[in-house]
């Protein structure tokens, strides 16, 4: 068997498209468009071609973005000093700090400080309340576009078993959190699960999240099964997944790639966060 490759550039694509429309309808309305502030401290060359990217994306949509970039050396109280200006202006729709912060800044302080209704990036332990609660606000959007490529793809979620391994607040436990909500039968696994291939084995979806380089291999994937692989990892070989894709490919129905799979959801689903936090606030 040779699993069907999900395309998530092509959905991305589709969501973006459907941003832009709402964004034209939203600023007919409002008389603004939907702004997006990012803010970067120091000069970290991955994180500035992140901020580039996503300040594109936003423009491409038709919203506005507008950027701080902070010296490496800013002290925590003078970020959180900027984040309470963000929360307050009438102008911003959403604020994303990208991550990593330098060391001097505990990131955990300047999540929780932004306003939950301006967290685009679905971070902040209200909004991570919310989604445990079942009433979710802004959801992170990794978690988001995994949802939505599964969506797109038809998947039926009700009644499936589904793995998902790691158990970060970025990924595992939100896209758990999705999947029990579209009334999946949900299994975390993390470092210290035992008989992970086995677990695995079970799963009519598996979602990987793990940040180790093709950790699962045919072994885990149940025949005829979907995988959603998150992982992003840079080796000699170039970028790689946590599944075995060729091995995968091999006994699953259907399988995102990387790079190509998930990577290109999250951009479109913090346009998507970004629309619906300025929708929020009219
Ligand atoms: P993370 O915070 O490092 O979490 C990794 C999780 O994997 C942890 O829960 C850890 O378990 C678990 N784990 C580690 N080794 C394991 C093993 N051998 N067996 C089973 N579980 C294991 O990473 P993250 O931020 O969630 O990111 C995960 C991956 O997704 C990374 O490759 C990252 O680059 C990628 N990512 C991609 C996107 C995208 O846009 N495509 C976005 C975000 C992240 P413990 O909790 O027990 O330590």
């Amino acid at each position: 068997m040779s699993a069907r490759v999900i395309d998530g550039k092509a959905v991305a694509a589709s969501v973006r498209e459907r941003v832009a429309r709402e964004v034209a309808s939203f600023a007919e309305q409002s008389g603004r468009s939907p702004t997006l502030a990012t803010v970067l401290v120091g000069e970290d060359p991955a994180s500035q071609i992140y901020i580039r990217n996503k300040r594109r994306a936003c423009e491409e949509v038709g919203m506005r973005s507008a950027h701080h970039g902070l010296p490496a050396e800013t002290t925590e109280a003078e970020l959180l000093e900027l984040v309470e200006e963000l929360n307050r202006s009438d102008d911003v729709d959403g604020i994303l700090v990208q991550l990593p912060v330098p060391d001097q800044i505990d990131p955990d302080a300047v999540v929780a400080a932004l306003d939950p209704g301006k967290d685009v990036d679905g971070l902040t332990p209200a909004n991570a309340g919310l989604l445990a609660h079942g009433t979710p606000g802004l959801v992170p959007c990794t978690p988001a576009g995994v949802i939505e490529l599964l969506r797109h793809e038809g998947v039926e979620l009700e009644g499936a078993e589904a793995v998902v391994v790691g158990r970060s607040k970025l990924v595992g436990v939100p896209v758990a959190r999705l999947l029990l909500a579209e009334n999946a039968t949900v299994t975390i696994c993390h470092s210290r699960t035992r008989g992970l291939a086995e677990v695995c084995g079970r799963a009519d979806v598996l979602v990987a999240a793990v940040g180790v380089p093709r950790l699962l291999g045919a072994d885990a994937i149940k025949p005829g099964a979907v995988v959603i692989d998150v992982g992003m990892n840079r080796t000699e070989d170039g970028l790689c997944g946590d599944v075995d894709f060729e091995a995968a490919s091999e006994v699953a129905a259907a399988i995102t790639p990387v790079p190509g799979g998930v990577g290109p959801m999250t951009i479109a689903m913090l346009l998507a966060n970004t629309l619906e936090a300025a929708r929020a606030r009219v």
